[in-house]
């Protein structure tokens, strides 16, 4: 069921910490932990600890969960001080964007220049 723990989902063994990961931040609603594989110095991701498939589906469930996200990312950004040049919230939707785990998270990214548009 949406919203409930999935027994096959990498974020949300994360979560449950049967998985590890360098959590960076952790909230009543959100984990953020560093990607295995980043693309910029700083490379967080920002999950919610309910499952959702993507960030369209936990907004339109869950839209104050959806508001946490935002606000960890911002805080993410501001702890690593990459806030200062800029940084980067991207939600990768669906296969064609290159989303590869299918459990709503945010990527933020910064610490590096960073180009536009984005490949
Ligand atoms: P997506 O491609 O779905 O937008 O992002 C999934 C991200 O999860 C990728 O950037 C990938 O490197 C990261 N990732 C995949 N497996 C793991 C893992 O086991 N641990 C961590 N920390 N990140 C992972």
């Amino acid at each position: 069921m949406a919203g409930e723990p999935q027994a096959d989902c990498l974020f949300c063994k994360i979560v449950e910490g049967a998985v590890p990961a360098t959590v960076v931040r952790e909230t009543e609603t959100t984990v953020a932990f560093r990607d295995i594989n980043p693309q910029a110095p700083t490379h967080v991701l920002v999950i919610p600890k309910v499952h959702y498939p993507d960030a369209a589906s936990l907004a339109a469930a869950e839209p104050g969960v959806a508001a946490d996200i935002l606000r960890e990312a911002a805080q993410v950004a501001a702890d690593e001080k990459i806030d200062d040049h800029g940084y980067r919230i991207v939600f990768n939707t669906g296969s064609g964007a290159g989303q590869t785990v299918w459990h709503a998270h945010a990527h933020v990214l910064g610490g590096r220049g960073l180009q536009w548009p984005p490949g």
